[in-house]
């Protein structure tokens, strides 16, 4: 999955880089709030993990199915 939210100020999308695979991962992972940075203005937002979103990587699939095979 690849994990996003929107930026308070500009309304972009912003890619949250990490290994979780759920929302109960990602806030073991990083904390109930973290904090990310719009690459489009720079703003630090405060984001809480409710506001996280996820979208279906073909990529991390593709990845995913190759470890399987390897295992
Ligand atoms: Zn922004």
């Amino acid at each position: 999955m690849i994990l996003y939210t929107f930026c308070h100020s500009c309304k972009n999308d912003i890619s949250i880089r990490s290994m979780a695979n759920t929302r109960p991962e990602l806030e073991r992972e990083k904390g109930e709030t973290f904090e990310v940075r719009c690459k489009k203005c720079r703003t630090r937002n405060q984001v809480h993990v409710d506001q996280v979103k996820a979208k279906p990587s073909k990529v991390v699939i593709a990845l995913g199915v190759g470890l399987d095979s390897l295992l």
